[in-house]
């Protein structure tokens, strides 16, 4: 990557944006030596001014930027980079520099909690024992639930079809995290196909 380290004695700034949810998370600047180290061990280290020193985001609060991209603008000057924060990013406590979390919605905790029951191997989750029986097995959930809703849809027990859909949906986002993928990709699918 050529980065033009030479316009702000040496700094560039670095937005640092939630590879998750795309809510940009805070800005900091970076020397050579920061961006080399940050590139090396994808974790987000910044050059302090105030410290006047390489400065490790997370190196007393433990809350790292885990890199998960990075990419540079148009002429070279500003740097973007996709992270997944350890836990809150701002000293004040706050989530991002910029205020709390923004509410992206109920959907969108629930595709946490999923990530975490996987990621963690939580061994007494529906969520993980369904994910451990593998891609064909999630599918075919997704699938009976669908058909189990499409029945439904055919009755009048409101109920029934609202349960039906919670389980449709929730076995979707399971099967989309086995896939690799993430709400956020099926979105920018939709968006994109937006008129
Ligand atoms: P940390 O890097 O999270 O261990 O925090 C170390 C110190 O860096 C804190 O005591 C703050 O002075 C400062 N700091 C941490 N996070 C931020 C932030 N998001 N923006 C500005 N300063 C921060
Ligand atoms: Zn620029
Ligand atoms: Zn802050
Ligand atoms: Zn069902």
């Amino acid at each position: 990557m050529n980065i033009d380290f030479d316009k702000n004695n040496g700094l560039v700034p670095v937005i640092i944006q939630d590879s998750r949810t795309r809510q940009i998370l805070m800005l900091g600047y970076m020397n050579k030596e920061a961006f080399e180290k940050t590139e090396k061990e994808s974790i987000v280290t910044f050059f302090s001014r105030s410290k006047n020193r390489l400065w490790t985001k997370g190196e007393e609060s433990g809350n790292f930027l885990t890199v998960k991209s990075i990419s540079i603008d148009c002429d070279q000057d500003t740097i973007l980079i996709q992270a997944v924060p350890t836990d809150t990013v701002c000293h004040t406590g706050s989530f991002s520099c910029f205020g709390e979390k923004e509410n992206k919605g109920f959907l969108y905790e629930l595709e946490t909690k999923i990530d975490e029951r996987i990621d963690n191997k939580t061994e007494d989750s529906y969520t993980y024992s369904l994910y451990q029986r593998g891609i064909n097995k999630m599918a075919q959930k997704v699938g009976e639930e669908a058909v189990e809703l499409v029945i439904e849809a055919k009755d009048s027990n409101d109920d029934l079809f609202k349960n039906e859909a919670a389980d449709l949906l929730y076995h979707f986002l399971i099967l989309l995290k086995a896939k690799g993928f993430s709400m956020d990709d099926i979105e920018e699918v939709l968006r994109s196909r937006c008129r």
